[in-house]
C-alpha cells in the first residue's frame, strides 16, 4: 500500500505510471487516475466511475485514500468556520475557513501541537505530538473540496497548529500540491507560510522559485522582550531572522500579537517601525485570542489603534486585523485544547455555533 497523497506530485506520477504499465493498462489511464488525487478528488476509488470496476478495486487495494475524519464543524456568527479533524491515536488538528468578500482563506495546520511553546499560544501549551504528512496537510484543502467543489479555498495560510518550517519536507511537498496545476492550482501569492523564522529552512523556502508569501512571527522588536514571549529567540534570534529575510526578493509580513502591558507600549511601535521600514515589510497586528498563558490579556482597542497609528506615522504599512471566529475560539489550536480539557463541545458530532 502506498499513500499517494503524501508523495510529492512527480513521485506520485512516477508510481502510478509504473504500476499501470506493470498491469498492462493503456497509458491514458494515468491521465484518468492522477486528477483524482487533487484536481477532481474522490473520497474513494469507487467514486471514479470513469474507470473500469476491476481497476477501481485494484487501486483501492494498492493506493487507499486515508482522508481526514471530521470531528466537529463549527460556524461562527461572523461566517468563520472551524473544522476539527480526527487522526489516529486520538490526535486531532484543525483548519479554519475565513470568508471575506470573494476570498475564502483556509488556515491549515502543519503539525499536531508545536514544540516551540510561545506563551500566548494554545498550540504551544499542548506541546509537540507529531509532524503531519504532506497528504494530511494538503488534505485539509482536499476535504473541503470533497464537501463542496465550488467552495474551494482561494487562499491558504499556514497559520493553524504547528511550525511549518520544522516539518519542512512535508510542507515543501504540500506547497507544490497546493500550487501546481496538477494539484489545487492556487497561486503562490495566495499561499502564505507563517513562521517564527527557523533560519536553515528559511533558506530552503527562499530557494523555491514560486513566490510564496512569507509571514514572520515577530511579536517583539527587541531580543529581550521576544525571549519573554517566544523561547525560540534563544536559538534563532531576532537579528539573525531579520537578516535571513534578505534572501527573499519579495515583500514580507511581520506578525505582531498585541498583548496588554507586555508588548503594546507606544515606544515599542517606534522600535518595530525601525525594523520594518528598511525591509519595506507589512505589519500585521493581531488581537490576542485567549488560549495561551492565563495571565495574558489582549490590548485595549485604544492601545491597539495607537500602536497602529504610530507605525503608520513612521511610514510603515500596518493593518490591525479583526478578531474572527471568537465565539468558536478559532485561533491557533484552541478547539483541540477545549476537547482535551473536556470543554462543552464534544467530538464526533457535526456542530454549528451561531448562524449559518
Ligand atoms: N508556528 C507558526 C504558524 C502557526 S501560528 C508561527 O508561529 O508563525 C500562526 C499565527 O498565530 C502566528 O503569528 C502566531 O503568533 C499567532 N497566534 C498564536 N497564538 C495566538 C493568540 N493567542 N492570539 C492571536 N494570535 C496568535
Ligand atoms: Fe508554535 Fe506558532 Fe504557536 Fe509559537 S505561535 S507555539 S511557533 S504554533
Amino acid at each position: 500500500m502506498t499513500d499517494l497523497l503524501s508523495l510529492p506530485l512527480h513521485e506520485a506520477r512516477a508510481v502510478v505510471e509504473q504500476w499501470t504499465a506493470e498491469r498492462g493498462e493503456p497509458a491514458y489511464r494515468v491521465r484518468q487516475i492522477l486528477p483524482r488525487l487533487w484536481e477532481r478528488p474522490v473520497r474513494s476509488w469507487d467514486e471514479a466511475t470513469d474507470l473500469p470496476a476491476s481497476l477501481r478495486t485494484a487501486l483501492a487495494e494498492r493506493f487507499p485514500f486515508t482522508g481526514l475524519t471530521l470531528g466537529t464543524h463549527q460556524i461562527s456568527s461572523d461566517g468563520t468556520q472551524k473544522f476539527l479533524w480526527l487522526l489516529a491515536e486520538g490526535d486531532a488538528i484543525e483548519s479554519v475557513l475565513i470568508p471575506e468578500g470573494k476570498r475564502r482563506t483556509l488556515c491549515i495546520s502543519s503539525q499536531v501541537g508545536c514544540a516551540l511553546g510561545c506563551i500566548f499560544c494554545a498550540t504551544g501549551r499542548m506541546g509537540f505530538r507529531r509532524n503531519l504528512s504532506a497528504g494530511e496537510i494538503a488534505s485539509q484543502v482536499r476535504e473541503l473540496v470533497l464537501r463542496d467543489p465550488v467552495a474551494r479555498p482561494t487562499n491558504v495560510v499556514f497559520m493553524g497548529m504547528g511550525e511549518p518550517l520544522l516539518n519542512w519536507p512535508a510542507v515543501d511537498a504540500a506547497l507544490s500540491i497546493l500550487n501546481h496545476p496538477d494539484g489545487f492550482g492556487i497561486g503562490a501569492r495566495h499561499i502564505t507560510v507563517s513562521t517564527v523564522g527557523i533560519v536553515p529552512q528559511l533558506a530552503q523556502l527562499a530557494k523555491r522559485r514560486e513566490q510564496f508569501r512569507l509571514a514572520i512571527s515577530l511579536h517583539a522588536p527587541t531580543p529581550a522582550l521576544r525571549l519573554e514571549l517566544m523561547p525560540i529567540e534563544k536559538k534563532y534570534g531576532l537579528a539573525e531572522v531579520l537578516a535571513a529575510l534578505q534572501q527573499f526578493r519579495r515583500r514580507v509580513t511581520l506578525e505582531y500579537v498585541l498583548i496588554g502591558g507586555r508588548n503594546d507600549a507606544p515606544e515599542l511601535a517606534d522600535q518595530l517601525a525601525a525594523l520594518a521600514a528598511p525591509l519595506g515589510a507589512l505589519v500585521n497586528l493581531l488581537p490576542l485570542h485567549p488560549g495561551g498563558a492565563a495571565d495574558l490579556t489582549p490590548s485595549s482597542r485604544t492601545r491597539m489603534l495607537a500602536f497602529e497609528r504610530r507605525l503608520k506615522a513612521r511610514g510603515v504599512e500596518a493593518v490591525l486585523r479583526r478578531s474572527r471566529g471568537l465565539d468558536i475560539s478559532a485561533a491557533c489550536g484552541q478547539l483541540r485544547v477545549e476537547v482535551l480539557e473536556g470543554g462543552r463541545r464534544k467530538v464526533g458530532a457535526e456542530q454549528h455555533a451561531g448562524v449559518e
